[in-house]
């Protein structure tokens, strides 16, 4: 009798984890569209960053306000590797993108910013995607750079040199756990956090690489990222291959090894330094497009051409909205803390914790 009670006890809890597991979208949204209750911000002043004096940031506790917004403790993630809907742990979840997405050798504050954001995305594309991306239907998010990058901790060892799971993985953990709950808010609302490797010196007005203007996504100074390695690209190519290359995309255009100085003219520049149009024999073609054909570190862009060779230069990598990465890397070194490095990439946001 004893053995069967036992049994029937197993069977119930079993029937609860699958049906706790089932919940999961259900939960995902009826927590976000609960109202969240956030209190008003202490007004940050906005150049914090060029202020010399290094305030000892204040305490979490006396600095983030508490939202209603539940966190939850399990999550959908597609495995683009496995083809399969896997379910995470939420936190664990998070220590897999912080380590995937930024180098563990970067110092704890500019770990932990990664952290507060990589779980403020989450949450995003939860909102935004309760039944799952339309490009993987169930879950809200994915493991490619196409949502954010997440390897499980065995990919990771198998990723780095031997060692490295002993000598980083603490810090990782730790990057998210001092953080645990901690997500970005503007108006009440979760963010999107994009994120990105190096401005190249000021960032983007997200209106000038994607569509829309979005109020925390402004362009600010970068001024700390001289570390990064791909601050500086440069490309060499033949002049005959560039307009070949050129004239294979826009047709036939009257240029040539010997009129390109005047055939290529300056458009539109970004607040943010990038290159939004080049007028080539006046046809109008956007940055993207050139850093596209010609597979560029970012829209900031030049061309030198000396004799039957063409060199284009580039400064910083990736799309310049929102954080970035080694420009809070830079910050961190210069000793401001990850709510510093936030507030500074993402224009009037809010930290506040989940329950
Ligand atoms: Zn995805």
């Amino acid at each position: 009798m004893k053995g069967l009670i036992f049994l029937l006890n197993r069977l119930i809890y079993a029937l609860l984890i699958f049906i706790m597991l089932l919940a999961i979208p259900n939960l995902s949204l009826s927590f976000l569209e609960s109202k969240m209750n956030v209190n008003n911000a202490s007004t940050e002043a906005e150049d914090k960053i060029y202020d010399n004096s290094k305030n000892i940031s204040k305490k979490n506790e006396e600095l983030l306000k508490k939202s209603s917004i539940e966190e939850p403790e399990l999550i959908k993630v597609y495995n683009t590797k496995t083809k399969e809907i896997m379910v995470i742990d939420f936190e664990e979840y998070i220590k897999g993108v912080v380590a995937s997405e930024m180098p563990a050798e970067f110092s704890s504050e500019a770990l932990k910013a990664q952290a507060v954001s990589a779980r403020t995305y989450l949450l995003y594309r939860l909102k935004k995607y309760p039944n799952g991306h339309p490009d993987h239907p169930g879950a809200p998010v994915c493991t490619d750079i196409h949502c954010q990058a997440w390897h499980s901790r065995d990919d990771l060892i198998a990723l780095h040199d031997e060692g490295w799971y002993e000598q980083y993985w603490g810090k990782i953990e730790s990057a998210v756990t001092s953080t645990k709950g901690q997500i970005l808010t503007y108006d009440n609302k979760i963010i999107e956090p994009l994120f990105h490797s190096t401005s190249g010196g000021r960032t983007e007005n997200s209106e000038d690489v994607f569509s829309a203007p979005v109020p925390y996504l402004r362009s600010v100074e970068s001024p700390y990222e001289d570390e990064a390695p791909r601050m500086h690209g440069s490309i060499k190519l033949n002049v005959d291959d560039f307009i070949s290359k050129i004239k294979s995309v826009y047709g036939d255009l009257n240029i040539s090894r010997n009129n390109l100085g005047e055939k290529i003219i300056l458009g539109e520049v970004s607040e943010g330094g990038k290159i939004k149009t080049i007028y080539i024999d006046d046809r109008e073609v956007s940055g993207r497009e050139i850093r596209s054909l010609f597979n560029l570190n970012s829209t900031n862009f030049n061309f030198i051409q000396s004799g039957n060779e063409i060199e284009i230069v580039t400064t910083g990598y990736g799309h310049g909205v929102g954080m970035s990465q080694w420009g809070a890397e830079g910050m961190a070194d210069e000793g401001y803390d990850y709510t510093e490095i936030l507030k500074h990439y993402y224009t009037g946001i809010e930290i506040v914790s989940m329950k």
